[in-house]
């Protein structure tokens, strides 16, 4: 009988997302308002979306495989060599090929329990174990737990997503050396970075690739292309050199580079994007005062309203997909008790703020 290898088989069936669609199909909705996936509100660059529209004939071509125009210019923002640039087909791609690269079958990785869940399914998909520690429970990462937790199991990986996802909680650098010089030097420390736009760049690691870690950056959120598939990592080419012997090839769509590099040209676009999503976390904050679902400091693009319980945050959850209003909540305790809601744009928060109010008025918390 034709099995998969012993790994897979043991895999239960599952994935880490249900997508907006199936959810649509479902529940046989004609629109729903997505607030669910973090998804940027304001869309591509219109630089980008011109870029992209006039290469759409030469689809026909590959993709450079060697992304160099566009790690040209990733290379050049951080003061790096192209070879410590690396261009995957998003974060999820280059969290995969970490994985693969350097967690042997058996060996242990560790990350926090309820946190961007892909790390962790491509950990299990390479026949590692997850070791897992929780939040702590003001929702912040516990970095001395994932550190503890690493030297115990001697982990071959320790993943942090820095601004996090989903709590929106935030770690400076300070703290994300000390995390480094905490781990056995053998832990390479995947530092998601997918919201680091975000966040105030002085607070940051220093922008340039930093032993010992691999930083992964994407295209998704800040800029608008999601679905273009486009992100990359920034690590010293000791560390980005054995994925390049096993990444897809052209598994980075042509388009999306031509679209990466217009977006990275458009720096005002970015900032308008960054002002105009502050200014939708702070009203998202406004409204969970008025409404006692206080929201949990984020810097990210999204908020969690804190609804108390796990019960009435599927309540909430439930009754706004109801309402055609789709957005997700953590899974693990202490983070169940939180409906998490990306900043829609100016009519998506007013829509957002009445369905909520009006659920408010009728679930007791
Ligand atoms: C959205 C998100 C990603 C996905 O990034 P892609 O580049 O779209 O694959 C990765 N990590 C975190 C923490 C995210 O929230």
């Amino acid at each position: 009988m034709i099995r998969p290898n012993s790994t897979i088989d043991a895999i239960p069936a599952g994935e880490p997302f249900v997508g907006p669609e199936r959810i649509m199909r479902e529940r046989g909705l004609k629109t729903m308002l997505r607030l669910g996936a973090n998804e940027s509100a304001f869309g591509p660059s219109p630089q980008a979306i011109a870029a992209m529209t006039a290469e759409l004939p030469r689809l026909s071509w590959y993709g450079d495989p060697d992304s160099y125009e566009l790690r040209s210019a990733i290379a050049a923002r951080w003061n790096c060599n192209r070879d410590e640039i690396l261009v995957t087909s998003g974060i999820d791609e280059l969290l995969g090929l970490v994985v693969r690269c350097f967690l042997a079958v058996g060996e242990s990785v560790v990350a926090t329990a309820g946190t961007y869940p892909t790390f962790a399914y491509h950990a299990i998909g390479y026949g590692g174990r997850v070791e897992s520690v929780a939040y702590r429970e003001d929702g912040c990462i516990d970095l001395d737990a994932l550190a503890t937790a690493a030297q115990r199991c001697d982990a071959a990986i320790c993943y942090l997503a820095n601004p996090d996802n989903p709590s929106g909680s935030f770690a400076d650098a300070d703290a994300i050396a000390r995390l480094r010089s905490a781990l056995p030097a053998r832990t390479l420390l995947l530092l998601d970075e997918a919201y680091a736009e975000f966040a105030d760049a002085r607070a940051l690691p220093a922008p340039r690739p930093l032993p010992g870690i691999v930083r992964a950056r994407t295209f998704s959120k800040l800029y608008g292309l999601a679905g273009a598939r486009i992100g990359y990592g920034v690590a010293p080419q000791a560390l980005l050199a054995p994925m390049l012997k096993v990444r897809l090839q052209y598994g980075v769509n042509r388009n999306a580079q031509i679209g990466a590099l217009a977006a990275l040209g458009d720096a005002v676009f970015a900032r308008d994007v960054l002002e105009r999503t502050a200014r939708g976390r702070a009203e998202y904050a406004a409204l969970g005062a008025a409404l006692g679902l206080p929201t949990l400091d984020s810097t990210t693009n999204f908020v969690c309203f804190d609804c108390s319980s796990r019960e009435r945050a599927d309540e909430i959850l439930e009754a706004l997909l109801q309402r055609g209003v789709w957005t997700r909540k953590p899974g693990m305790a202490p983070l169940d008790r939180c409906v998490r809601v990306t900043v829609g744009n100016e009519s998506d928060r007013e829509r957002f703020a009445s369905e909520l109010r009006a659920i408010r008025a009728r679930v007791t918390v």
